[in-house]
């Protein structure tokens, strides 16, 4: 059971931690212009591109354990290099969850997306997924799905933090000596968890008795999912209630800046990746949905931290939503934002009110 595994793991990573002191970079043009520009983990794999089932290519073995490392392919003995059957379903698998054309083939834009920085949690845990591989197949002509899938997804068991324990702390990594302002990022990246649902997060300084411990670690730092270096996996975080987030801290995290006009390839934002892994630290899994928080990639010098109504009407499946949420903005919103919001009075939030009535709709014929 990977509940138990998960158990296991933050038993050993009491004792076995190894934090670092992460690369971390207060607004892009502290970047010095001399920094590298690293090609990323995955990289090499561009160079499968229009091998075909039935070939053998040096280095596949290696996509193959990419493949499993996130749930999509089942298989305890040594990989080969050839182009089997059991890889041509792993790729058509993954390239429904990505809204790829189902070829099986590794063509350049299924490449493409492989070789993308992303999160280390699995797409498909204990061989299930609620990405799209995992979903009904909808067709147009049945009105009754049609405008209600969802593509928000939870652990195995749906995990959540019970009813007692709504109120959760947060603490740093001592070794990591992290300074305020990166500390900030995550406090911003909560609030905008806890402005659609009832959950508070409040900052603490101790670490041990902190309900979401985070923390930067490179390579193997003793939960048997060791960091890649620079992009490849950027960071992974447990189901609840195990309440522990994970960053590389081998990445060129941007702390603060417009990250989309960096001249360092390599450069992440921090907030982004935050939001994702405290939707993972509350029991979401991923999302096929692209423009979802939950999306299991995200490019390097992109920001994406708004949450997507795929985003907020899975947490508040499990929450249950916040009565000062209209459904429009997060508290973050610039004013710029919120100057636009009261121009086009609330359009957007009388859409997600509709797709969330439309849902729930849908969830009572399931359940009648
Ligand atoms: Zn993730
Ligand atoms: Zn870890």
């Amino acid at each position: 059971m990977r509940l138990i595994y998960f158990f296991v793991v933050a038993v050993c990573l009491t004792v076995s931690s190894t934090p670092i002191s992460a690369h971390f970079y207060p607004n892009i043009s502290s970047i010095p212009p001399s920094f590298n520009h690293p090609r990323g983990a995955w990289e090499a794999f561009r160079n499968f591109s229009g091998c075909h089932p039935g070939e053998k290519v040096d280095g596949l073995s290696k996509l193959k354990n990419y493949l499993k490392h996130f749930g999509y392919i089942n298989s305890s003995s040594e990989f080969t290099d050839d182009f089997d059957d059991a890889l041509r379903f792993a790729l058509e698998t993954y390239q429904k969850n990505f809204n790829l054309n189902a070829t099986g083939e590794l063509d350049e834009r299924t490449l493409q997306q492989i070789v993308r920085p992303r999160c280390g949690v699995p797409d498909i845990v204990n061989g299930s997924t609620t990405m799209n591989s995992g979903k009904e197949t909808t067709s147009p002509s049945n009105a009754t799905h049609f405008h209600t899938v969802s593509h928000y997804s939870f652990f195995p068991g749906t995990p959540r933090w019970p009813d007692s324990r709504r109120d959760l702390t947060y603490a740093f990594e001592p070794e990591n000596n992290l300074t305020d302002d990166v500390k900030s990022v995550f406090t911003r990246a909560f609030e905008r968890w806890s402005t659609v649902t009832t959950l508070t997060f409040t900052q603490t300084a101790s670490f041990y008795d902190a309900d979401i411990k985070i923390g930067f670690f490179v390579g193997d730092h003793g939960d048997g999912e060791p960091f890649d270096g620079v992009l490849g996996t950027l960071a992974h975080a447990f189901s609840p209630t195990s309440g522990r987030l994970h960053l590389d801290g081998a990445e060129t995290w941007v702390v603060s800046g417009d990250v989309t006009t960096s001249s360092e390839t390599s450069a992440v934002d921090l907030e982004s990746v935050a939001v994702h892994e405290i939707g993972h630290l509350l029991g979401l899994g991923h999302s096929s949905e692209e423009e979802a928080i939950m999306y299991p990639t995200i490019s390097s010098r992109s920001r994406k931290v708004e949450l997507a109504s795929d985003d907020v009407t899975g947490i508040q499946q499990l929450y249950g939503a916040n009565p000062s949420y209209n459904g429009s903005s997060t508290p973050s919103a610039g004013a710029e934002e919120r100057d636009n919001s009261n121009a086009a009075p609330n359009i957007s939030g009388s859409m997600w009110a509709m797709r969330a009535l439309l849902t729930v709709g849908f969830g009572l014929l399931l359940l009648f």
